[in-house]
């Protein structure tokens, strides 16, 4: 989710629309044109490189929301909702993600989309979602990957309050190599919390939601000031707009663990803003934390 997103100076989030409408292959005026095209050769599909399983290679020319059964809704987020789907052609049951065009031109996020399926078809880890499927209509993207039918760490954190030290090591040395492997690949992921964890059917750990990751580029400083993410989780150079690096995900990982430990976060929010402590006030751990 894009809660507190906003840039603290000229990035790459402030683009004409037409020219947006292009980079995701819809001119508002000739869609029945372009709709041809869709999953041909426009920006958001690029069919050479698509991870898709051999068998379902043949129907990539024609995959549309049709091939698919809706059954249930499984998450909303900010630009729309991820839904629990069958796919007719091999009767598998997949997450989709369905985001609306206009919304995310309206609120200027098409690099952000853009980066997330990039990555999601890009990254290949055993702690990271694997894209199955990318495909897109007149009026809205599809990107769809396996289901995690473990649901988000949020939701088992809140049930048990706080995890044995065991099981917060089980889940957080997944953590650690999932945002190991993606920095090593050039990526911050920006976005660490336990709704974005979720849990696979043989209880291990996939990381999802690449919208807002970014692609560090060695010599641009671009975007890499920009304040996004969640607050209780964002690291103190993030909040105060410093040019910062992938050490951001080692904050956030640092509260992620804590929140496993302890069942609360380590500094307190109070009007949805971190009142100082962050930057000077000792971490309280509870007794029975081992140190
Ligand atoms: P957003 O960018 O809107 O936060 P997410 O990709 O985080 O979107 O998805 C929103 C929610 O949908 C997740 O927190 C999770 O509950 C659910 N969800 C997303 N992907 C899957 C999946 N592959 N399997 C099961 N549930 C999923
Ligand atoms: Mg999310």
């Amino acid at each position: 989710s894009i809660l507190y997103l906003y840039t603290m100076g000229g990035c790459i989030l402030c683009r004409k629309q037409e020219q947006v409408s292009d980079e995701i292959g819809q001119t508002p005026d000739n869609n029945d044109k372009n709709q041809k095209n869709y999953n041909n050769n426009d920006g958001f599909i690029n069919q050479s490189s698509t991870t898709i399983p051999s068998q379902e290679k043949s129907q990539l020319q024609t995959i549309k929301m049709e091939d698919f059964q809706p059954l249930k809704l499984l998450g909303k987020g900010s630009f729309g909702k991820v839904v629990l789907v069958r796919y007719f052609n091999n009767n598998k049951i997949y997450a989709m993600k369905i985001l609306k065009k206009e919304e995310i031109i309206r609120r200027k996020q098409i690099n952000h989309i853009k980066t997330e399926r990039l990555l999601l078809e890009k990254l290949n880890h055993p702690f990271i979602a694997q894209l199955q499927f990318a495909f897109q209509d007149t009026t809205k993207l599809y990107l769809v990957t396996e289901f995690l039918q473990g649901g988000e760490l949020y939701f088992h954190l809140r049930r048990k309050k706080f995890f044995k030290e065991s099981t917060a090591k089980f889940y957080g040395s997944q953590i650690f190599l999932a945002i190991d492997y993606m920095h090593k690949n050039g990526y911050i992921y920006r976005d660490l919390k336990p709704e974005n964890i979720l849990i696979d059917k043989d209880g291990y750990i996939k990381l999802t939601d690449f919208g807002l990751s970014k692609i560090v580029l060695e010599d641009n400083n671009e975007d890499k000031n920009t304040v996004c993410g969640t607050l209780e989780y964002m690291a103190p150079e993030m909040i105060t707009g410093k040019v910062y690096d992938k050490n951001v995900d080692w904050y956030s990982f640092g509260i992620v663990l804590y929140e496993m430990l302890c069942g609360n976060f380590p500094f307190k929010l109070r009007n949805r803003k971190i009142e100082g402590s962050i930057f000077d006030e000792k971490i309280e751990y509870p007794e029975n934390i081992n140190r």
